[in-house]
Parts: structure tokens; sequence; C-alpha cells
């Protein structure tokens, strides 16, 4: 393959290159370049509508693109893949709203996947699972239901639930904008763990305290485009771009 690596000679686990997608007519993102080297951590900012979700839900399929290339973990993502399954399990994706399974325990909602789709025994995947609730510090709610347990631990029980798959690469959705403040900080503290340990990352987010103590980059959309990219301290401090201007002065 030519030109696959970098400057420091790593491939990158992610990359997107002149990718466009619409819905019907409407050109929802435009132009798309990004690589994503393993265990780099990128915040994905802009207005609403800009195309944030849609771009990182092409990452892993939840949205077909129809110009350019998606490569994850050396799969390309084309029409014909048969892999579907495969790129799911590889990359983890955590949402604003929770999506657990509100009839399932919090350990059954975590063994599902490793067990349907892992084959897993279903001892190991309980412990699988378990392990991942220490990590997310609630093992102490196993037993109840989604909706006997805060906001804030939905979302960490999202997160473990992603990591008993195994993934190699984590997509973050605003993953703090449905919870209450005094819940923020215990999933983003979550989350900086993730990254301490050297998960790939794409986080979309206008935590910007996070942005600034994780990122290695910043990437600004608007209207379907990536506008602008840098490293946190040159984007917050000195941003390019009037829309970046504009944006960051309406957030922070
Ligand atoms: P963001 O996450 O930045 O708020 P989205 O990616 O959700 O933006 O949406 C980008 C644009 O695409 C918005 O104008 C939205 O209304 C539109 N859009 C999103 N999903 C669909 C869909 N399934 N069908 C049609 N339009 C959509
Ligand atoms: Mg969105």
């Amino acid at each position: 393959m030519e030109d696959a690596g970098t400057q420091d000679g790593r491939k990158p686990i992610i990359e997107i290159i002149e990718m466009h997608k619409w819905f019907d007519e409407f050109h929802v993102l435009k132009d798309i370049n990004l690589r994503v080297l393993p265990q780099e951590k990128i915040v994905v900012c802009g207005p609403s509508g800009s195309g944030k979700s849609t771009m990182i839900r092409c990452i892993n399929r939840l949205e077909e693109h129809q110009r350019g290339k998606i490569i994850v973990n050396g799969t390309e993502l084309t029409r014909d893949l048969k892999n579907i399954e495969k790129v799911r399990a590889e990359v983890g994706m955590v949402f604003q709203h929770f999506n657990l399974f509100p009839h399932l325990t919090i350990l059954d909602n975590l063994t599902l996947g490793p067990i349907w789709v892992r084959k897993m025994p279903k001892k190991e995947a309980e412990e699988l699972a378990m392990h991942y609730l220490e990590i997310v510090r609630i093992p102490e709610q196993a037993n109840k239901y989604p909706g006997q347990i805060s906001g804030g631990q939905q979302q960490r029980v999202a997160i473990a639930r992603s990591l008993c798959m195994k993934p190699e690469i984590m997509l973050f959705d605003e993953p703090t904008s449905a919870l209450d403040p005094e819940m923020i900080k215990e999933v983003l503290d979550v989350m900086v763990d993730l990254a301490k340990e050297g998960m790939t990352m794409i986080v979309v987010t206008h935590e910007m305290g996070f942005a600034k103590t994780v990122a290695d980059r910043v990437i600004f959309m608007d209207y379907g485009e990536i506008v602008e990219e840098n490293e946190p301290n040159a984007f917050f401090d000195n941003p390019q771009h009037e829309r970046t201007q504009l944006f960051l002065s309406q957030i922070l």
C-alpha cells in the first residue's frame, strides 16, 4: 500500500480519505480526511448538526458513506463488507443515551455481547464483566437493573459493556451531555483512565477540560467539514478559523 505510514513510521489504525456522505440530497459530510494512529486520542467538537455523530457512526458502519475510503484496523468499509460484526467488535461505541437493555441486569447487559458474539462461556463472560465493572468502579451494582442506578453509573456500565468486547478503538458520542453536572466527572474520570491505558479514542465532546488534558488533537467540524485541526493548546488558545473562534467564544 502506498503512503500508509506516517512521519514516525507508525501506520494509522483509522484512515478516512476524501470521504463524503449524503442523506438523500443532503450532503452531510464533505471531503473528510482523518488519520488516527494507534493509541491516539482525538476530540471532535463543533456546533449541533455539523456532522460529528454521522462521522463517527461511519467508522463502525452504523452509517454508510458514499464516496472516498474508510479503513479501520486494516479492513476497508465497503458495500460488500462481510465482516461487519468483526468491525463492530473492534470498534466500541458509547452514546449520549446509554442504550442499556432496561429489562436486563447490569451483569446481563455486559455478558450479552461476549456470550452471543464472542461465543464465550457464561461463567467466563461474567468474570470478564465483573473485571470491567471494577475498572469503571461500580462492581457492587452488578445485579441491579439500569433503572435502579444513576445516569453516571449507567454511562459507566455502557463503557464497561463496550470494553467487554475488547475493542481496539473506542468512539464516544457526547457521553456526558445527558448527565447531571455532578455525574459528569465520574464518567470523564473513567475515560481518562482508559486513555492512560493506551486506548485509541475518538471523543465527540464539548468538555474542554477533558480535551486539554487527554486529546492529542482537537478537530472542529462545521457544516459537514473538518474546518480546523490542532493540538489542544494551540486549538483553544489560538484558533485560526473564524468559525472556530466564533464557536469557542460561545462555549468557553
Ligand atoms: P451533530 O452530531 O454534529 O449534531 P449529526 O451528525 O447528528 O450532527 O447530523 C448532521 C446533519 O445530518 C444534521 O443536519 C442532521 O439533521 C442530519 N441527519 C442526521 N441523521 C440523519 C438521518 N438519518 N437522515 C437525514 N438527516 C440526518
Ligand atoms: Mg451528535
